[in-house]
Order: structure tokens, then C-alpha cells, then sequence
């Protein structure tokens, strides 16, 4: 292939057979755009996600850039939309370019069950949330009141999880999901709409030779919330727990209330005691155990009682669960296992959006396996053995691509990854370690430095070849990829073959 100066203006072109991966840098999100060629010799366009993290610098104007060229690419006709979690860098794309993407076609669209509006499990979880953004939102009022920095940072971990699906300003009411379920052709009415581990592989209307297996998300609330290992559960209704205590208290939540909703029964099991050692307050003076309380717990009037005084220190517990809220909806990416099926073996292309090590796990290892086991599912570990590209998970983050079950898994000498990140920016501006090194190296050892990074699109020259490649290797791959040699890094592309 050659690098075309174009190209970033003009149609993207299916291969003859496999797959072509693009990787667009809108700075620091995930948007992928792939061309599958379809059995009358045309494309079938499928587009990952396509979102830019709110708080990179100019990111509006770069995703705009972005949507531009998917335009310009698909010729305004995207076949499939898939959404793997509705954070602000997968998904703010669809508003910030709304303008752009109104004029695109859509004929299709997937999301994970988790969006399904009449699956019980999901709304459960979704009411859980809510309570929680409710809880961050209320410790941000607060903190405001007292001009705290925490506040800000705060407000940054909020908006990132619902800025980007709350709408843009033209138009508040309608959320990039909304938006993209209304332009979608292909409606999402029934629970069978939604895209759940359990299906059989789905096929592409008019695309031979590719079979796609959903992996996750886990349909087990217990899987979504593992987020690093299990000691780091985050059960939803438990009286210890920091994190759910705060949220009763800074919403004030009623144990007392007779309502039976989910508020009430978290309220009740934040108290500290059993029912049975629990008094109700009109009951204390009547059993004698006013002055007890008096003694040790309040305070008379006059004396100086300011020591007792927390403040808003309590507050900084927010951010334990704001951070609980972000692992908990990278949990709950949509991953598919996209297989081709003309090569024996068959090559598999992993795109995992942030899943988390529970999402991993739910599907790499049997359920009654205990986690320390090296076994896996053998049918995980048939997918696992034969994927030749991997889309890195969060950025590349230390809690998203599991070692002796994940990566180490991967073993087909053809091994590329490709990873959506701006190192420097969340290195110097969010204190991230995106990619974490251990993660970078290793993959930089099992690819033998087939590693693609939105940070690394050559502006004109050439994709050096790091020590780790050897000449024959690398010249292969090289004929394999093409970038945007427009002077804006945009996007940079890779073809699969089978
Ligand atoms: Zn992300």
C-alpha cells in the first residue's frame, strides 16, 4: 500500500479479503473505523466508538476532524455503530460532531444489554449509579461552598462519566445514545436488539468469512464489579462499606422510610447495628438511656466542642467513589471477538473497549474456577490463541489486559496491537501511567514491536522499526499499514488479510 497525501480526504477501501483497522487519534479517546469487503465487492463500514476525553486540550475541534474523515471515508454511509461504554472518550464524538454525524447514514447498532430499557438487571444497576453520580454531585455542592481544588478535580471525574452522554448545548435532551438509537435504521426494540455474551457468533449482512462473538458484558452484576481482583469488590448493598455509608449520608437517605425502594433498603443497611440492637430515639429517655447518650455522645452548650468537628473532610470519600463509578462502567464494555474464518486458523481481531479485569474474567475463566486456577475456559483460550490484532484495553492501563490469563494467552506469532492513547498528556496533565510500562513492554515483546499508538502516527517519513523487529518482520508488516500523511496524525490503519 502506499501512502497517499489524500487519503485523509478520500474513501477508505476494503481490502480483498480480511479486514482494514482504522485507528483515529482524536487526542485521547477511542475511535476505530473498519472496512470489511462485502460479497458484491463494496465495503461494509463498521465504526467502534468514536469519542475524545472532554478535558484534552482542543479535543472538540480534533474529534470534528475525526468525524470529518469517517465521512469523507464511508462516503456518509456507516453499516454498523458499535458503543462499548458511554464514557466521554468512546462516545462525546456523536455530539461534538453531531452536526457531521446527522449527515451520516446508520444502518445499524449495537449496545451492550446493560442499555436495554426493559432488562431488570440493568436498570438495577443503572438506579445504583444514578444514586452514586447523585452522591458526587451533592459532595461537589459542598465542597464548592468551601472553594475547594477537590471539587474541581471532582467535577472532572463527573463530567467524564456524564457529560458526554448528556447531549450537547444546542440540544441538552438528547444524549449521544439517543442520538445514535434515533439515526440508527435498525431499531433496538427487543431484549434480542442488545448485544449479550450468551448469543450465538453474529455474522454482517453481505460480508462472507467473519463471525463475531460477543464476550461481555458479563451478565453477572458480581463480574462487572470486580474491578481489579476480587479482595477489590465493591458490593452494592453493604453496611461496611465506606464508599455505600457515604452515599446514605451525604443524600441523606431514610432508614426509617416505609417505602420499599432501593434507597431505603441501602439506608438500612448502612446502620451500624443489627435490627435487633437497634433503638428507635423517642425510645431512649422511656428506657433510661438519655443520660448514657448525654454523657459520652452530646455536647453542652457553651463548651468549645469544635475539635469534633470533621468538616468536609468526610467528603474526600467522594472520590473513592467517583473512581468506583469509572471502573464499574469500563466493566461494562461491550467486547468482540472478531473472527475470520476463510484462514485456517482462524484469525481473531480483540477489541475489548476499558474492560476490566471482572469483564475479562468473566469470559477467560469457567465461573466455578477460583480465580487462582490457571485454567480457563478452553473456548476463551481458542479465541485467545489465535488473536492477531489486540485493541489494547483503557489505554492501556495496569487493570485492563490481565497477564497469565490475557496477553500471556495471545500466542500467534502475528501478534499486533494497537493502542488509542496520548502518553504525555495523561502522564503530565491526569497523573495516568496510560500505557502502564510493564504493559507497554510486554506487548512490545510479544508483538516484536508491531505496536500501533494514536500518539505515534508518523507525520511524514516513515514508522521506525524499534530494535525488537527484525528487518523481514517489520518490512511485512509495513506493507500492511498506511496513516494520514496529511500533516494532522488523524488516523492510521492497519489490514488484517486471511
Ligand atoms: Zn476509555
Amino acid at each position: 500500500m502506499i501512502n497517499d497525501p489524500n487519503t485523509s480526504s478520500s474513501t477508505m477501501l476494503p481490502p480483498k479479503s480480511g479486514v482494514s483497522v482504522r485507528m483515529y487519534n482524536p487526542g485521547f479517546g477511542d475511535c476505530f473505523l473498519l472496512a470489511f469487503p462485502t460479497k458484491d465487492e463494496k465495503a461494509f463500514y463498521t465504526l467502534i466508538d468514536c469519542g475524545v476525553h472532554h478535558q484534552f486540550p482542543k479535543g472538540k475541534e480534533k474529534i470534528r476532524k475525526v468525524a470529518a474523515d469517517i465521512a469523507a471515508a464511508t462516503n456518509k454511509q456507516i453499516d454498523l455503530v458499535v458503543v462499548t461504554h458511554e464514557h466521554s472518550d468512546h462516545i462525546s464524538g456523536f455530539n461534538y460532531a453531531r452536526e457531521i454525524f446527522n449527515d451520516i447514514s446508520i444502518e445499524n447498532l449495537w449496545l451492550a444489554w446493560t442499555e436495554d430499557p426493559t432488562n431488570e438487571l440493568a436498570n438495577k444497576l443503572k438506579e445504583s449509579y444514578g444514586m452514586r453520580i447523585r452522591a458526587i454531585s451533592t459532595a461537589i455542592g459542598r465542597l464548592n461552598l468551601s472553594n475547594s481544588q477537590f471539587a474541581e478535580r471532582l467535577k472532572g471525574i463527573l463530567n467524564f462519566e456524564i457529560q458526554a452522554t448528556n447531549g450537547n448545548s444546542q440540544n441538552p435532551s438528547n444524549s449521544s445514545l439517543d442520538f445514535l438509537r434515533t439515526k440508527s435504521k435498525i431499531k433496538l426494540e427487543k431484549p434480542e436488539d442488545y448485544r449479550r455474551p450468551e448469543e450465538p457468533p453474529l455474522s454482517l449482512p453481505n460480508v462472507d468469512g467473519v463471525k463475531i462473538s460477543i464476550l461481555g458484558p458479563p451478565k453477572k452484576k458480581e463480574w462487572i464489579k470486580l474491578v481489579e481482583s476480587k479482595s477489590e469488590l465493591y458490593p452494592e448493598l453493604t453496611a461496611t462499606n465506606e464508599v455505600t455509608a457515604f452515599v446514605v449520608a451525604i443524600l441523606g437517605l431514610d432508614p426509617t422510610s416505609p417505602l420499599n425502594t432501593m434507597e431505603t433498603e441501602i439506608a438500612k443497611r448502612s446502620l451500624p447495628f443489627d435490627k435487633i440492637h437497634q433503638i428507635k430515639r423517642e425510645e431512649l429517655e422511656k428506657r433510661g438511656y438519655e443520660q448514657f447518650f448525654h454523657d459520652h455522645y452530646y455536647t453542652d452548650e457553651g463548651k468549645d466542642a469544635s475539635w469534633r468537628c470533621i468538616e468536609n473532610d468526610w467528603l474526600f470519600t467522594a472520590e473513592q467513589l467517583a473512581l468506583s463509578i469509572n471502573n464499574y462502567t469500563n466493566n461494562t464494555s461491550l467486547v468482540l471477538a472478531i473472527e475470520l474464518t476463510k484462514t485456517e486458523p482462524n484469525k481473531v481481531l480483540l477489541f475489548v473497549g476499558d474492560a476490566q479485569i471482572g469483564n475479562w474474567l468473566s469470559w477467560i475463566q469457567l465461573e466455578s474456577m477460583l480465580e487462582e486456577s490457571d485454567d480457563i475456559d478452553p473456548s476463551a483460550q481458542d479465541l485467545l490463541r489465535r488473536v492477531v490484532l489486540y485493541k489494547t484495553g483503557h489505554h492501556g492501563s495496569h487493570n485492563a489486559t490481565p497477564s497469565r490469563k490475557g496477553l500471556e494467552r495471545m500466542e500467534s506469532p502475528d501478534l499486533v496491537a494497537m493502542i488509542p492513547v496520548n502518553e504525555q498528556w495523561a502522564k503530565e496533565k491526569m497523573h495516568w501511567q496510560h500505557p502502564a510500562e510493564k504493559i507497554y513492554n510486554r506487548l512490545m515483546e510479544k508483538t516484536r514491536g508491531r505496536v500501533l499508538r494514536s500518539d505515534m502516527i508518523p507525520i511524514n517519513g516513515s514508522l521506525l522499526k524499534p530494535s525488537l523487529a527484525s528487518e523481514g518482520e517489520w518490512a511485512a508488516f509495513i506493507d500492511q499499514i498506511v496513516w494520514d500523511n496529511s500533516g494532522e496524525q488523524l488516523w492510521i490503519q492497519f489490514t488484517v488479510s486471511d
